[in-house]
């Protein structure tokens, strides 16, 4: 868990010389999808000759990813072994050992210091160009917490060394559901999410279609952007959206209803989908919160592999850990794809579900006043 809810700002340096067209974006889709790890900027890709190792090692690529986070240094480390062993890293005890991936916190805002075997800022951060370019290319105004340095300063010092790392024309790194940037784009070339396109690429092939035709071509791709968005509720934690939108309201003790707020999820039984709405109500207890958090906190647990009567309950524990209010009340009415493309059952496949905590369970007029209320 994370230790603190401020959030921080940090640079995580990224390498890799193994099958590292698709390991390096592969990395920076498991950050994106850390719920406290939010991916503010992500560097070019830079290919570097490997330094120290044999003669004829294979180039690096090196990025780095500018993060704001709410985890300390140390658990933020422990994240980013995480995804390297994902990856298939296997850590050795040769420092130039090739690697599928190495990832690297190289800056965390405020933090100065030497620890048990690694330091903030991280030493390469100002000895090796393979390190300062790519975080010059995101953060060049960034001042080294040591010697005062910027980013950009740091990186040009380098001179003709740095010219051994140029940016690598031929990747473009897949934009992310999240981002809006309008830059100039080549499709064709897009990498975004390799090792799951390649799974969607078996599966049109299991299902008898021919992966390369026309209208499949990039469809991988888009399964893997589409099937990011839909499970985005995984990569965004209660506390990040709840964030200041709780206010107090001394007196206020009415019911607060808000009806039928849309939803879209997934079963997890059949990955079809499931959609409806959800009637949330709350009897405030000196705490009350924003409306359009509501529907947010409601996405939180719709966009992942879900069953209805899980997340109608993870509904209403979200709203009485965040309110501790006297009672609260949460139903859903749903639609199942599931149900009703396959025709197990033959009726429209709605499915109706309810959760009442404090209040609401045990005051038989409290429940019919929200029930008449929610129609
Ligand atoms: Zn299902």
């Amino acid at each position: 868990m994370p230790s603190s809810e401020h959030m921080n700002d940090a640079v995580i340096s990224i390498g890799s010389n193994i099958e590292k067209e698709s390991n390096l974006p592969e990395a920076i889709r498991l950050i994106r999808r850390n719920r406290y790890i939010e991916v503010r900027k992500v560097s070019r890709f830079f290919e570097s000759k490997s330094v120290g190792g044999p003669p004829d090692a294979p180039e690096f690529f090196n990025a780095a990813v500018q993060v704001r986070t709410v985890l300390d240094p140390a658990e933020v480390r422990t994240a980013l072994r995480h995804i390297e062993s994902v990856l298939g890293r296997e850590r050795t005890e040769d420092p130039d050992a090739p690697r599928t991936i190495d990832l690297d916190l190289t800056y965390y805002r405020g933090v100065v210091g030497d620890f048990d075997g690694w330091s903030l800022p991280d030493a390469l951060a100002l000895t090796a160009p393979h390190v300062a370019i790519p975080i010059a290319d995101i953060v060049p105004d960034w001042q080294h917490e040591v010697t005062g340095q910027t980013a950009r300063e740091i990186a040009t010092q380098f001179g003709q060394s740095g010219e051994s790392v140029q940016p690598v024309q031929s990747v473009v790194l897949g934009r992310p559901y999240r981002s809006r940037s309008s830059e100039d784009w080549n499709d064709k070339r897009e990498v975004y999410a390799p090792r799951f396109e390649a799974l969607v690429r078996q599966q049109l092939l299991e299902m008898g279609e021919d992966p390369e035709r026309e209208g499949l071509l990039r469809t991988p791709l888009r399964v893997a952007k589409a099937m990011d968005y839909l499970t985005s509720g995984y990569a965004t934690s209660l506390d990040e959206i709840v964030n200041g939108a709780v206010f107090d309201a001394e007196g206020a003790e009415e019911m607060i209803l808000i009806k039928e707020v849309e939803f879209f999820s997934l079963c997890e039984h059949h990955l079809l989908p499931f959609f409806g709405s959800a009637t949330v109500a709350y009897l405030p207890k000196g705490r009350i919160i924003g409306l359009s958090k509501v529907a947010r906190i409601l996405d939180l647990y719709a966009r992942r592999l879900q069953v209805q009567e899980r997340m109608v309950n993870q509904v209403a524990d979200a709203m009485e850990r965040t309110l501790q209010p006297h009672g609260v009340a949460v139903v859903v009415k749903g639609k199942h794809l599931c149900m009703m493309m396959r025709g197990v059952q033959k009726q429209d496949g709605s499915m109706l579900t309810s959760a009442m905590r404090g209040t609401f369970r045990e005051d038989p007029r409290t429940r019919a006043e929200f029930l008449n209320l929610a129609g």
